[in-house]
C-alpha cells in the first residue's frame, strides 16, 4: 500500500482521500481550512500542517483544488510540491484547471525528474464518495500506469487521454457539450409547453429518437420523466451552475488559445453566466430551464 499525501480535501477531495484510506493507503493531508483537515483525521488518516509536509516521503501526491492559480502556487512555490518531494515521487492533480497551467506545471515537474499527470473527473461529489468516478488522464502511459491501480479506488472509469493537458482537455470539451445540450432540452422542453405538447409525451418520443442525449435522458430538466434528476428536488444542485460557468469558460479560454471556432459553447458561456449573476450559482446546473421559460 503506498503513503499518498492528499492537498485540497473539499467536498470532492475529502471523500477521495477517504476511498483511498478504506483502500489500505496511509494518506497524509493538507488543507487551508483545518477544519477538513481534521475530518480525514477521524477518517483514519493524518493531517499535516503545510504542503511540505503532506508532500514529504509521500510516494505520490494528489491535488484537488479550485482552480489553475492554486495549482501553480500549490506546485511551483517556495514551499510547495516540487521543492519538497524526493525523485521518484509520482504527481496527480485531478483539479479542473485551464489546459496551458496543466501543462505548464507538468514540465516544471518534468525538468525535475518527476512524473505528472492532469486526471480531472467527472460524476461530482455523489461519484467521488461512491468511488465510481470518471477519471480523464494525460500524462505519459508509463505514469498513468502507474497511477492506474490508485485512481481506481476512487473512479470506476479510468482513461489516458494522451500528453500532458490532454485530461483537462477532455474534460471541458465534454463540459462544453453538456452545458451546450442542457439549454437546448431546455428550450425544447420550455417551446413544448408553449405549443401545449406534454413533457412527458416528449420525452416519451425525443428519449427514443435523434434528439437523445444525456442531459435529457439522465438529467431532465423537467420534473417527472427521471425521478432521480435534480428537477425534481427543486434544483437542488447536483452540479452547481457556478462549476458549469467555470467549465464553459475553460473551454472559451483554451478556444481562444488555439484559434477554435465555438459559437455554441460562446453562447451557453454567455448565459450560464446571466444565471449566475443573477443569483443561481448555486442551484443545479439544469434549473436554466427556469431562467429560459422566463426569458
Ligand atoms: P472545494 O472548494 O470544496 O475544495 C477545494 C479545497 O481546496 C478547499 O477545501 C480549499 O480550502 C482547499 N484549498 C484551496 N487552496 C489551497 C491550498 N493552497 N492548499 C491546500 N488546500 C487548498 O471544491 P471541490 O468541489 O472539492 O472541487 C475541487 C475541484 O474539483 C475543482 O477544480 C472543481 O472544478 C472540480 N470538480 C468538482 C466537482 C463537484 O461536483 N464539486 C465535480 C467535478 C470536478
Amino acid at each position: 500500500m503506498a503513503r499518498i499525501g492528499f492537498i485540497g480535501l473539499g467536498n470532492m477531495g475529502l471523500p477521495m482521500a477517504q476511498n483511498l484510506l478504506k483502500a489500505g493507503h496511509a494518506v497524509q493531508g493538507f488543507d487551508v481550512s483545518a477544519a477538513q483537515a481534521a475530518k480525514l483525521t477521524a477518517a483514519g488518516g493524518s493531517a499535516a500542517d503545510s504542503i511540505k509536509s503532506a508532500a514529504s516521503g509521500a510516494e505520490i501526491v494528489i491535488t484537488m483544488l479550485p482552480a489553475g492559480e492554486h495549482v501553480r502556487d500549490v506546485y511551483l512555490g517556495a514551499q510547495g510540491v516540487l521543492a519538497a518531494v524526493g525523485q521518484g515521487t509520482l504527481l496527480i492533480d485531478s483539479s479542473t484547471i485551464d489546459v496551458a497551467s496543466a501543462r505548464a506545471v507538468a514540465a516544471a515537474a518534468e525538468a525535475k525528474g518527476l512524473a505528472m499527470l492532469d486526471a480531472p473527473v467527472s460524476g461530482g461529489v455523489g461519484g467521488a464518495q461512491a468511488a465510481t468516478l470518471t477519471f480523464m488522464v494525460g500524462g505519459s502511459a508509463a505514469a498513468f500506469d502507474r497511477a492506474k491501480p490508485v485512481l481506481e479506488k476512487m473512479g470506476k472509469t479510468i482513461v489516458h487521454a494522451g500528453g500532458a493537458g490532454n485530461g483537462q482537455a477532455a474534460k471541458i470539451c465534454n463540459n462544453m457539450i453538456l452545458g451546450v445540450s442542457m439549454i437546448a432540452v431546455s428550450e425544447a422542453f420550455v417551446l413544448a409547453e408553449k405549443l401545449g405538447l406534454d413533457a412527458q409525451k416528449l420525452f416519451d418520443i425525443s428519449s427514443k429518437s435523434s434528439g437523445q442525449c444525456w442531459s435529457m435522458t439522465s438529467y431532465c430538466p423537467v420534473p417527472g420523466p427521471v425521478p432521480t434528476s435534480p428537477a425534481n428536488r427543486d434544483y437542488q444542485a447536483g452540479f452547481t451552475a457556478a462549476m458549469m460557468l467555470k467549465d464553459l469558460k475553460l473551454a472559451q479560454d483554451a478556444a481562444k488559445a488555439v484559434g477554435a471556432k465555438t459559437p455554441l459553447g460562446a453562447d451557453a458561456a454567455k448565459i450560464y453566466s446571466q444565471y449566475v449573476e443573477g443569483g443561481e450559482a448555486g442551484c443545479d446546473f439544469s434549473g436554466i430551464i427556469r431562467m429560459v421559460r422566463d426569458a
